[in-house]
């Protein structure tokens, strides 16, 4: 769903993304871990065809994105930290809205369907999103990617500034959306939902992934004291 093959991004002499290899499969949702400017928001943006790549490839459902940039947008969802979402609009007009992009014509009945799926509260569906907290408009997010009937996820730092109910029904709706089959690739500061969603994560430093686990081998304190050493490993060194 999303492969990533030796995908390197340089500034000058900053290597921003240093060799990527990566691979989300279906029904897999990858964790990207790592300080400020590791490389995580260049990773996505690459994917999403915002940047082009120094050298290397990366392919979303099997076409690649610097080839094929708007076909691959068919298949994909993007939710960065603050959704962009017409705030006058309310969330059936940007759903609406949204999804006709993706040459979806969807009656109301059926948007609405969406936003219930996504768990936003019937009360605010005819609302603008301009009053809307954090945590409802990533659910419109969710509702999008829905209705878009997108394979591949990416995820921008979504859960920052949640409150922990927040993030934990964001939390469940990526679980539903790993059971519909959807490969999520998720940056993130916040190991606690990292470790409670994932299926891989990954920790990455300098442009470089420095180490990546199954979920399933090691604890949260685990992971907490592998992230810090790998932190500080890299910081000694240089
Ligand atoms: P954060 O957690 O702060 O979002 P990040 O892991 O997403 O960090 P990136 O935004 O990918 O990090 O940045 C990786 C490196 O590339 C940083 O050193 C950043 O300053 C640099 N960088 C990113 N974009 C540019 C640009 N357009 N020009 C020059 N350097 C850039």
């Amino acid at each position: 769903m999303i492969r990533i093959e030796n995908l390197t991004k340089t500034y000058g002499d900053l290597a921003a993304l240093d060799t990527l290899n990566l691979e989300v499969n279906k029904g897999e949702i990858y964790c990207l871990l790592g300080a400020n400017g590791a490389g995580k928001t260049t990773t996505i943006n690459l994917l999403l065809g915002f940047i082009k790549p120094t050298s290397g490839n990366a392919f979303i459902n099997e076409i690649d994105v610097v080839k094929k940039p708007k076909l691959t947008k068919n298949h994909l969802a993007y939710i960065p930290e603050n959704l962009m979402l017409y705030p006058s609009l309310t969330a059936i007009e940007n759903l609406d809205y949204f999804s006709g992009i993706a040459n979806k014509k969807l009656k109301k009945h059926e948007l609405e369907a969406f936003l219930v799926e996504a768990g936003l509260q019937e009360s605010a569906f005819n609302k603008s999103v301009a009053k809307y907290s954090k945590g409802m408009r990533q659910k419109v997010g969710i509702a999008i990617a829905l209705a878009k009937d997108a394979k591949v996820l990416l995820l921008d730092e979504p859960t920052s500034g949640l409150d922990p109910k927040a993030s934990n029904e964001f939390g469940q709706l990526l679980q539903k959306l790993r059971q519909k089959g959807v490969a999520t690739l998720m940056a993130t500061h916040d190991l606690f939902r990292a470790k409670e969603v994932a299926t891989t994560i990954g920790v990455m430093k300098d442009g470089q992934l420095k180490q990546q686990w199954s979920v399933d081998e090691l604890s949260l304190k685990e992971l907490e004291d592998s992230y810090l050493e790998t932190m500080n490993y890299n910081s000694l060194q240089s």
